[in-house]
């Protein structure tokens, strides 16, 4: 898999979003508590990594159905480490 490059406005831990993200804002429809807008870039960011498994849930959907594939997890993504 090629490695995408990590955007810098994502806060430390498993989740984050790649320079691939247009914009789109489907990530913080599915979980508004976890992404956030950079205005500048025209990019979505982990503003917060999940807190609770209803939290994780959402992300991971919007993981999957991200239409660029620009979030990512280290480790597999699924379940808890
Ligand atoms: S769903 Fe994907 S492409 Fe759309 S804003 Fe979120 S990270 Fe970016």
């Amino acid at each position: 898999m090629v490695e995408s490059k990590k955007l810098p406005r994502n806060v430390p831990g498993k989740y984050y979003t790649t320079e691939e993200c247009d914009g789109c804002a489907y990530c913080a429809s599915v979980a508004p508590a976890n992404f956030d807008y950079e205005k500048d870039s025209n990019t979505y960011f982990v503003a917060r990594q999940p807190q609770s498994e209803e939290e994780e849930e959402g992300v991971l959907e919007a993981k999957e159905d991200c239409p660029l594939d620009a979030i990512q997890a280290y480790g597999n993504g699924r379940g808890k480490e």
